[in-house]
């Protein structure tokens, strides 16, 4: 009998491609939107599927794990696999997989892209001119601040931090500060990056750039307390989740001058935004996009495929995450 998984989600056609090719057989939801854990419930005790290809918006634990016995392995489509409860899944023999690399240069230039709209004040002048508050130049509008010659923090040099740092470095030389639980050589030979505490990096830094993953030891990570210790001047970037801010204290931190600005693609408690934060002029915000690009989302897709044929096939993930 042909083996058959669920993807929660539509994924690109080259990965259903494959998918056909190896004759593997698949439902998938067709909603645009995160399917409620009440739906995949539904669905994973439907057939007795052998494999799933999940989102990073799909809470799967215990109660999914539950449904769906014949299930082998759990083709997160995403880096982060902060949405699934690997030491449940460790314990009961599933397997886990992510897509490690797929997205790195669209998440880099995110980051740079969001540092570069604060800085610039960009989104202020584009509000300004709809608004119809263009009545000719003024040396005295929206003064921004230059990237170049400043100090970037980056909190996390896995694939992503690492690019951030080349682009800035390279492209606009500003000097890199580090901090990661593993020292990275290469990076400190190539762009003179200095790893230091994340303490320092915070007291320090003109831009902080966030790009851990989110583990118990990264959630809060920016707090009231690490918010306080920063330069007044300071903006920070996070591109990685959004539970590694206190969004609540980053609000207050923002509105009473603690720092000067945020820039940001994911959320504590995304979709909804903590109170207070869309009102802010000095924030630049964006939905969860920065790796939402043609080519990052067709390796996501081939990466999240190649693990389901290789388990079924030979019970082997090629990008496990459980250690
Ligand atoms: P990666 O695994 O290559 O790098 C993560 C780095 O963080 C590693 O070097 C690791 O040693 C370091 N780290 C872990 N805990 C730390 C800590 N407490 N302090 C300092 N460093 C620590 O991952 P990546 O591909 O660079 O992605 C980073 C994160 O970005 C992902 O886990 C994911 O959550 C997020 N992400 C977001 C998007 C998006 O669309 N916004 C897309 C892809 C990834």
């Amino acid at each position: 009998m042909n083996k058959k998984i669920y993807i929660t989600r539509k994924i690109p056609d080259v990965g259903l491609k494959m998918l056909k090719e190896k004759g593997i057989l698949f439902d998938m939801g067709t909603s645009k939107l995160p399917p409620s854990k009440k739906y995949i419930k539904k669905m994973l005790s439907k057939y007795p599927y052998d494999g799933v290809i999940s989102f990073l918006t799909d809470q799967i634990d215990t109660e999914i794990f539950d449904t769906c016995p014949n299930v082998k392995i759990f083709a997160n489509f995403s880096v982060g696999f902060n949405n699934i409860d690997i030491e449940e899944a460790k314990k009961r023999g599933i397997l886990v997989t992510n897509t490690p690399g797929t997205s790195g240069t669209a998440v880099a230039e995110h980051a740079v892209a969001l540092m570069f709209a604060l800085t610039t004040r960009l989104i202020e002048g584009d509000k300004f001119i709809r608004k119809g508050k263009f009545k000719g130049w003024d040396p005295e509008l929206l003064i921004g601040t230059d990237i170049k010659g400043k100090t970037i923090g980056l909190i996390g040099v896995g694939d992503i931090g690492s690019r951030v740092a080349h682009m800035l470095h390279n492209g606009f030389g500003v000097n890199i500060i580090y901090s990661d639980v593993t020292q990275n050589t290469a990076l400190e030979v190539d762009t003179g990056a200095k790893r230091m505490e994340t303490a320092e990096i915070l007291r320090e830094a003109d831009i902080v750039s966030l790009h851990v993953p989110l583990l118990p030891s990264t959630k809060h990570l920016i707090n009231k307390s690490s918010l306080s210790t920063m330069k007044p001047t300071a903006i920070i970037i996070n591109t990685s989740r959004g539970p590694v801010i206190d969004e609540k204290e980053l609000i207050n931190a923002l509105e009473n001058g603690i720092i000067a600005g945020a820039g940001l693609d994911v959320f504590e408690f995304e979709p909804k935004l903590v109170a207070g934060l869309s009102k802010l002029n000095n924030v630049a915000l964006t939905p969860h996009i920065a790796s939402s690009r043609q080519t990052a989302r067709d390796m996501m897709a081939e990466i999240s495929v190649k693990n389901i044929i290789s388990v079924l096939e030979s019970g082997i993930a090629l990008n496990s995450v459980i250690k």
